[in-house]
């Protein structure tokens, strides 16, 4: 399968001058599997930019088909939706899972980003395409055509944000953004989502020092990222979900300090990548 990054920082868009060769457009990755079914994981402003690419495919004409996997909903994992232009062409279709006590809670949250007073969309019933809304039970595989994903919940601030693993034919991709693990790291069950993942994207918002100022907003520093990366013994470490006041020299910064982190507590052989937009990954 392969990953590509349309959007990897958190929290807020942060285009500009300073932020052009990791990008600023905020969470989503889409995912191909090697037969060819798309799985978009989180729909922040770097969804508009994958959902371009796609009109000239099947999607343009409406036969489009892909499954949307949603960590949590906060606003840089749900903004690019009112923007997808997929989502406007009748006869696609997306099942969207996401963490809820039910889909129709799910499906609630999402319709209330549309509520008049935030977006003339309305509802989601007003986008064309078809999108069905489903609740991910915490460690019940879900299929999106040949691929099994298990899904489970990591702290984050006042929430949860789900990570996800994808495998297909001995090959794994986790995806665990926004995360502020407690005092003991990951959770057996999350470690053992992680475990031995040939890429793990991982929450890489902070250095340890900035974060230390802001442990109330449940994100990630490099090291915790790099802790989780050894403790699963993963194969490949994707920083991801910058902070949005990070500058490219900053999360330069961010990457080199992840490598020597890694480096001297026995993480040496972890291959370490800093997400950037428009880059694909081969898994
Ligand atoms: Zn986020």
């Amino acid at each position: 399968m392969k990953a590509r990054f349309w959007g990897v920082r958190g929290s807020v868009p942060a285009p500009g001058p300073d932020t052009n060769r990791y990008g600023g457009n905020t969470s989503c990755v889409s995912v191909r599997t090697a037969n060819g079914e798309l799985i978009i994981i989180d729909m922040g402003t770097g969804l508009m930019h994958l959902g371009h690419s796609l009109l000239p495919t099947e999607f343009g004409k409406g036969q489009g088909k892909a499954t949307i996997l949603l960590s949590h909903a906060h606003w840089d994992h749900i903004q690019g939706l009112g923007f997808f232009a997929p989502v406007f062409i009748p006869g696609n279709q997306f099942v969207l899972f996401g963490h809820a006590k039910s889909s129709s809670m799910l499906e609630g949250i999402l319709e209330g980003q549309m509520n008049p007073n935030f977006s003339p969309l309305y509802t989601l019933k007003n986008l064309g395409a078809a999108v069905e809304v489903r609740a991910v039970v915490p460690g019940e595989p879900v299929t999106a055509g040949s691929v099994q994903i298990i899904g489970r919940p990591n702290p984050h601030g006042s929430t949860t944000a789900l990570a996800f693993r994808i495998e297909e034919a001995g090959r794994s991709f986790v995806y665990a953004s926004d995360v502020g693990y407690g005092d003991g790291g990951p959770t057996p069950e999350v470690l053992a989502l992680y475990q031995g993942a040939d890429v793990l994207l991982h929450d890489c918002t902070y250095t340890p020092e900035h974060q230390a100022t802001r442990r109330n907003r449940g994100f990630s520093s490099y090291e915790d990222a790099a802790l989780a990366a050894i403790a699963a013994g993963v194969k490949h470490l994707v920083m991801f979900h910058y902070d949005q006041d990070y500058t490219d020299s900053d999360v330069d910064s961010l990457a080199a300090a992840c490598r020597a982190y890694l480096d001297a507590r026995g993480g040496s052989a972890i291959r370490l990548t800093a997400a950037a937009e428009g880059e694909e990954l081969e898994i």
